[in-house]
């Protein structure tokens, strides 16, 4: 019988207009399960604030006084939500059995927790939630996210389908998850590789709670770059292949441009001059500038830097300080 105490994760930034109401119903989620002997009494929430502008930490530490099971654990800046769920998801590595990651809008269905549960103790390590539906999404929402999904999978990054950052794991496959020390974090890509037996659990998304929100499309679209530059080496091959094509082509121009000037045909075109420099420049700057992205990758990743530094962690017991 593995153990049973579980953390459930919800990086925080600038979330100071749902938090009261978020930790409110993960409080009473935890005490159900509790209640029902699925999970230890040591479980807690544990909310991630993730350098926010707002009152985020005060309102955490005020909810850390009131209530036992809510815990904390400060950033000291910024570092955006996949560095933010990753500091969570290691300091709660240490002290639960199973821990489940959580945006803290409210946009993921807390009652699919317990099916997560139930399959944490049927055995499985990691349980995916997957959207059914994108109803209550915005047209606008609804088209990006999931042409996101699908250019990433022509780019050969590898993910679940629908499915965001709403996750239990247990406790050795995060200790698998430790060990991917890339700079370049894109959790989702990463999670599949780890391997262990793996199951979803649907659920439907609802709209944020209160406030708006974090990933304004800049950041989605940086994100997505993100994902398929840290995940895949596609890109790079494509523009092998787009460079052969192009060479490919060039031979059949100058075999036509021969037979033209064999057969006294030469009136060449200035137009098709003037495209094919356009075209290949072009041509040339984007591969440049895929490669660009590789090897600024590579650059982050040799500096091997700290992904998240902790300036104070809330949970009744220890403060201590990791990276
Ligand atoms: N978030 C974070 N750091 C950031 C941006 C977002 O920790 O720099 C958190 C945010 O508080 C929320 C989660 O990441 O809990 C998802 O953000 P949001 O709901 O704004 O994204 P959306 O659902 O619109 O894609
Ligand atoms: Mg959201």
């Amino acid at each position: 019988m593995p153990g049973n105490t579980l953390y459930i994760v919800v990086p925080c930034y600038n979330e100071e207009e749902v938090l009261p109401e978020t930790a409110r119903r993960l409080g009473d989620k935890l005490r159900a399960l509790m209640a029902a002997g699925k999970i230890g009494p040591r479980s807690r929430v544990l909310f991630v604030n993730d350098g926010s502008k707002d009152k985020t930490w005060e309102i955490i530490e005020r909810l850390h006084r009131e209530d036992g099971l809510m815990c904390g654990v400060d950033l000291t800046r910024n570092r955006g939500h996949q560095n933010a769920l990753l500091a969570g998801l290691m300091t709660a590595k240490d002290r639960a059995d199973m821990v489940i990651s959580m945006d803290a809008d409210l946009q993921d269905d807390v009652d699919a927790a317990d099916a997560m549960v139930d399959k944490y103790l049927d055995g499985v390590d990691i349980v995916y939630g997957v959207r059914s539906s994108r109803k209550k999404d915005t047209f606008f929402k609804r088209t990006t996210a999931e042409g996101f999904y699908r250019m990433m999978d022509l780019l050969g990054a590898e993910t679940v389908f629908n499915h965001a950052d709403y996750r239990l794991m247990s406790k050795r496959a995060l200790e698998g998850l430790a060990q991917f020390t890339e700079v370049n974090l894109f959790l989702r890509g990463i999670v599949p590789m780890i391997g262990y037996r793996t199951d979803t659990v649907e659920y439907e998304r609802g709209e944020r709670f209160a406030g708006e929100s974090k990933y304004p499309l800049k950041k989605m679209l940086a994100f997505a770059l993100e994902g398929v530059t840290s995940l895949s080496v596609r890109p790079l091959r494509m523009i092998t292949g787009l460079g052969f094509l192009v060479f490919l082509i060039s031979l059949i121009m100058i075999l036509y441009n021969v037979v033209r000037w064999a057969t006294g045909n030469t009136v060449a075109g200035w137009a098709s001059l003037a495209c094919s420099v356009w075209f290949i420049g072009g041509l040339i700057l984007l591969s440049l500038g895929v490669i660009g992205e590789y090897l600024g990758k590579l650059y982050l990743e040799s500096k091997d830097r700290p992904r998240f530094l902790i300036r104070e962690v809330l949970d009744g017991e220890t403060d201590q300080k990791d990276s």
